[in-house]
């Protein structure tokens, strides 16, 4: 099999070409239809993550260990299995649901596995998507979307999923009530299209980047503002806004979110940009605001954003083709902010 894989950290990816691996136990063997080149690709390749004040987190301290295969947007159907994938056939197509942990600790057992202290991601501790096969552990973890496109379902694995379990941490909310969403970028979009599947809340928007607000009304957003129109938006939400999700994850944006929800509000930080946030501590108890993070989702969530998907009630994100050997070239567009929907990588 054909893989593109991270070798050095920091490195452009790297073909290698390997002997299809055997599945075993309960295994199963993907033929990749479609890989998501997804954002966080690029600090997997670039092997850390900013913490601020000049501190990282290295991919090597998290296990990371080189080379590997990144890529956890995956589609594709089973080619093979081992003796005890038993609940499987061969051509079966599905989602692949990269986030997976353990198995054995308390979290994965109560199917939190984004939880777990020591995960096996695909394309993170695991081989990814950039290729044209994949083992996967288990073949629960593939998620059947019907007659869907592959193309246009593999990013709902991480880009959509992150913004479904973001929506979800939001406790019920009222048709009066406002949900801030900052970050317009794909997942952003994405939280605003599937917001109505969740909440009854108002949805307002908050980018900096005037096509992007333009995007955010098409997808159904109510009201779209630069950040620097805080006054406007006030004069919106009135009192406030009960949730704000920073889909950006600088000082910046969760430092204006914390600003915007009301008494009792929550801020759900999934944004990775990074940076440190200075935060004014007698505040968090006067106020009653939960700030907290969402990491992707969970395999529970996943099954039931599909079956959200697959019902035609939700406009589905755009995606754009392009062969697998084009997998640099999609990074460095994405760094370059050139890239408008998700680029998805086909093998060829
Ligand atoms: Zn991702
Ligand atoms: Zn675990």
């Amino acid at each position: 099999m054909k893989c593109y894989q991270v070798i050095n950290f920091g490195k452009p990816l790297a073909l290698r070409v390997y002997e299809n691996p055997i599945p075993k136990g309960k295994e199963i063997l993907i033929k990749i239809l479609a890989c998501g080149v997804c954002h966080s690709d690029l600090h997997l390749a670039d092997g850390f993550f900013d913490l601020g004040d000049g501190k990282r987190i290295t991919l090597a301290d998290r296990g990371t260990k080189l080379p590997f295969t990144p890529g956890h947007e995956i589609t594709g159907s089973v080619v093979a299995k081992g003796e005890d994938a038993k609940e499987v056939n061969i051509g079966d197509s599905g989602i692949v649901f990269p986030w997976i942990g353990c198995g054995i600790c308390q979290a994965c057992k109560e199917g939190n596995e984004t939880l777990c202290e020591a995960p096996k991601y695909l394309g993170a501790r695991l081989n990814g998507g950039y290729s044209d096969h994949i083992i996967v552990p288990d073949s629960k973890y593939l998620v059947s979307y019907g007659d869907m496109d592959p193309a246009v379902a593999a990013p709902y694995a991480c880009s959509g999923l992150t913004a479904f379990s973001a929506l979800k941490k939001i406790p019920d909310t009222h048709s009066e009530d406002w949900i801030i969403i900052i970050g317009a970028g794909g997942v952003g979009i994405n939280g605003i299209l599937l917001s109505s599947a969740v909440h009854k809340a108002k949805i307002l928007v908050i980018d900096n980047n005037k096509e992007k607000r333009d995007k955010a009304i098409e997808a159904g957003a109510h009201a779209a503002y630069d950040p620097d129109e805080e006054e406007k938006i006030r004069s919106v939400i009135g009192i406030g806004a009960s949730a704000a999700i920073d889909f950006v994850g600088m000082p910046e944006t969760s430092d204006l979110a914390l600003s915007l929800v009301k008494k009792g509000g929550m801020v759900v930080v999934i944004g990775l940009y990074g940076g440190s946030l200075k935060l004014s501590l007698p505040l968090v108890p006067m106020r009653s605001i939960t700030l907290r993070g969402s990491y992707v989702g969970e395999l529970r969530e996943l099954r039931e954003l599909v079956d959200i998907i697959k019902s035609g009630k939700i406009k589905l994100m755009p995606v754009k083709r392009q062969d697998l050997s084009t997998a640099n070239q999609a990074m460095s567009d994405l760094r370059a902010g050139k890239v408008n929907g998700r680029i998805v990588l086909i093998p060829s």
